[in-house]
């Protein structure tokens, strides 16, 4: 069984990224630019921008991180995002979601500049991303991609089961993986929480992606011998002993799945980590079109 660590695949995807930056300051240029907005002071949400900004620290990109009170209503943020829009030396922006009830995500999402949008959740970004242009593809997906990639998995032909099917993963998930690209060309299924005999269609993966948010709901029972198993989920699941009162889950029950498995991402560990690599990449990605380059 092959452990698909997201830890040694985000680092080369890192270290590439950070050859190309010291090569752009070698020659006198700036540094790619991500802001990243903030509202409110959401546990999960704080330590995501953390390690986002942490990261870009890292590979020598600079960073900005907008804080907004919870109480910020939508007229404030929509400012804040022209300003950044506006902004020459900003290349990618990202608004950290969920976001409070008083604020339309939707209207928060088409308020980026399509230039800068390294989330890759713009309606235009993923209408490129439907008609197979080059775009910003949804971090998350693109991070298994790029892991897919790393670990040169071959997923032509193959049939790729997708559990989850929202704007931000499991749809786009869904779009690559049927893709006309090296990683892509698989026969797709994507399932949601209406699906029939959900554990009967996970068996005929091959490839299964696992994004619904339910702590190890998919069981050793669910899956083929030899399937490859891509677990997105991350649930904060209380635990007294914990350090910190709880423990990270995945969508998958990793011990008894890993069993019959031939390759699988572990959570922690994983898809999250290739979820910032993603970005990054998205982020130079942007500053390379907006520079000419
Ligand atoms: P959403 O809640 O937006 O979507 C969940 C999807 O799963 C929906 O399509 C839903 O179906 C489906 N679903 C829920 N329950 C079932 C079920 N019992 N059977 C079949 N389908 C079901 O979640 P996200 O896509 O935003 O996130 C999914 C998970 O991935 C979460 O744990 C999240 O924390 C994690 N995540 C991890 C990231 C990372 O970097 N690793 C990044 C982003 C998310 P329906 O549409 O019918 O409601």
């Amino acid at each position: 069984m092959l452990l698909l660590d997201g830890k040694i695949a985000s680092q080369a995807v890192k270290q590439h990224i950070k050859e190309k930056v010291e090569a752009l300051t070698a020659s006198g240029k700036r540094r790619p630019h991500l802001a990243a907005i903030l509202v409110g002071d959401n546990g999960a949400s704080e330590t995501y921008v953390a390690s986002k900004i942490k990261t870009c620290a890292e590979i020598g990109f600079e960073s900005t991180l907008v804080r907004l009170e919870s109480t910020a209503g939508e007229a404030e943020l929509l400012e804040r995002i022209a300003e950044l829009n506006n902004n020459s030396t900003v290349d990618g922006i990202l608004v950290q979601l969920p976001l409070p009830k008083q604020i339309n995500e939707q209207k928060v999402i088409e308020a980026i500049d399509p230039a800068k949008d390294v989330d890759g959740f713009h309606p235009v970004s993923v209408g490129k991303l439907v008609q197979g242009l080059k775009t910003f593809i949804p971090a998350t997906p693109y991070g298994i991609m790029l892991m897919l990639e790393h670990f040169n998995i071959d997923t032509k032909g193959k049939n790729a089961v997708v559990v989850g099917r929202s704007n931000i993963v499991g749809r786009p998930m869904s779009i690559l993986l049927s893709s006309n690209s090296k990683y892509g060309n698989c026969t797709v299924t994507i399932c949601h929480s209406h699906t029939k005999n959900l554990a009967e269609v996970c068996q005929s993966a091959d490839i299964l992606v696992a994004a619904l948010g339910r702590p190890e709901f998919v069981k050793a029972d669910m899956v083929k011998e030899g399937a490859i198993i891509i677990d997105v989920g991350i649930t904060r699941v209380d635990d007294a002993t914990a350090k910190k009162g709880f423990r990270i889950k995945g969508d998958v029950a990793f011990a008894e799945v890993a069993e019959k498995a031939s390759a699988i991402t572990p959570v922690p560990g994983g898809v999250g980590l290739m979820t910032i690599a993603g970005l990054l990449q998205n982020t130079l990605q942007a500053y390379e079109a907006r520079n000419g380059q």
